[in-house]
């Protein structure tokens, strides 16, 4: 596609990559292979499909234009995020050791604790903003380093190109979650990055209609062990919630420049107001980590955190009372979402040292106008 040609933007391979017409019909959208298996004309002899969990056409379109996105030669879709970040756990044996973001998912973290803590493997959870504890955590049997850049839900950064440095001599994987920034805003594998994963379900898909999560890598050896694995285990997603993901990719590039504009619209305003204590917003100038915000991420995105004077009863007052901002987990679709961490997507992590505090506040901005979602916020905040 871009033989002697300069390389294509992100905006464009969004709407092309992977995505050839239908070579039986001409068709411009990828169709839907509702279909399991492949007629062969002898044995062994077929056109690169057997059976469906091992390949789909419209699911190889899908992991074509997510690996363009992440700028890698590979990519392999899964029928969630968190069947993603499964398959990555399952390349490691008992006894070998991860060094975890003590801020993640609170899925990765119940995932991790709750099912691959029993089969063996080891796990770190540091504070990854600071490079001495990364690099004080590695020990010889380390095999990954797990990050969520920005984390969730307090916002924070790990500064990826510098942990990958820190990782080379130990061998171990840098793995990054880039559920919140998306591949517009930030290109984890460019900055040194073995792995990135993606729930799908958030931005990428970005119109909350479908569940589903990919990896995105560039070194041969470790793609063909990962696709051997989604093949084996067999978490892939179907081929029409392929087809709802591809569309929303489409759109990518245009969705997040507005979550962006808003995101830092809504933290400012917020940062104003009287009945606010903080804002997390990696694009706010009093955000600890702006510097490197600006250095690694091309925009901030929609996805910001809020602690109310009025403690954990304000916070989840003032998350019952908006109105466009429905009350929802998830996040990353057009519509604007808030929710109650502690209560709500972390509750698997209220006893453990990752609990968030009772008071946090989580707003995914939409692409709604400015106006209309400033004055929901206002009406709220008044509410209190
Ligand atoms: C939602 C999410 C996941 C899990 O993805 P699912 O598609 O819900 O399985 C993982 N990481 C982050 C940062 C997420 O927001």
């Amino acid at each position: 596609m871009t033989d002697g040609q300069p390389p294509l933007h992100i905006e464009t391979l969004a709407i092309h990559a992977g995505q050839i017409p239908d070579p039986t019909t001409g068709a411009i959208m990828t169709p839907i292979y509702q279909t399991s298996t492949y007629v062969q004309s002898a044995p062994a002899h077929h056109k690169g499909y057997e059976y469906s969990r091992t390949d789909n056409p419209t699911r190889k379109a899908l992991e074509d234009c997510l690996a363009a996105l992440e700028a890698a030669p590979y990519g392999l879709a899964f029928a969630s995020g968190m069947a993603a970040i499964d398959t990555i756990f399952r390349l490691f044996s008992p006894g070998d050791h991860v060094i975890a973001a003590n801020d993640v998912y609170g899925g990765t973290f119940r995932l991790a604790d709750k099912v691959w803590r029993s089969f063996g493997l080891d796990f770190s959870w540091v504070d990854t903003t600071d490079l001495a504890q990364v690099k004080a955590a590695i020990r010889p049997q380390t095999k990954l380093i797990w990050l969520e850049s920005p984390t969730n839900p307090r916002l924070m950064l790990a500064d990826i190109a510098a942990i990958a440095r820190l990782a080379q001599p130990s061998g171990a994987l840098v793995a990054v979650d880039n559920t919140f920034a998306s591949p517009v805003l930030q290109q984890p594998l460019t900055l040194g990055a073995h792995l990135v994963v993606h729930s799908t379900t958030k931005y990428l898909g970005g119109h909350s209609d479908v569940v589903g999560g990919a990896i995105m890598l560039r070194d041969k050896t470790l793609f063909e062990r990962l696709k051997f694995l989604q093949n084996a285990a067999g978490a892939v997603p179907g081929p029409s919630d392929c087809f709802l993901v591809l569309r929303g990719i489409k759109t990518l590039a245009l969705r997040m420049e507005r979550h962006s504009a808003n995101g830092l619209r809504v933290a400012r305003f917020l940062e104003d107001h009287p009945a606010v204590k903080a804002v997390y917003y990696p694009g706010l100038e009093s955000h600890p980590q702006h510097a490197l915000a600006k250095r690694q991420m091309r925009d901030f995105g929609g996805m910001l955190s809020v602690i109310l004077h009025g403690g954990t009863e304000a916070g989840k007052r003032f998350a019952s009372s908006t109105r466009l901002f429905s009350l929802a987990e998830s996040l990353g679709g057009v519509e604007s979402l808030i929710e109650h961490p502690y209560s709500m997507t972390h509750a698997s992590t209220a006893s453990s040292a990752l609990a968030v505090d009772p008071g946090l506040v989580r707003l995914s901005v939409g692409i709604e106008h400015i106006d209309d979602l400033l004055q929901d916020l206002r009406q709220a905040l008044a509410s209190l």
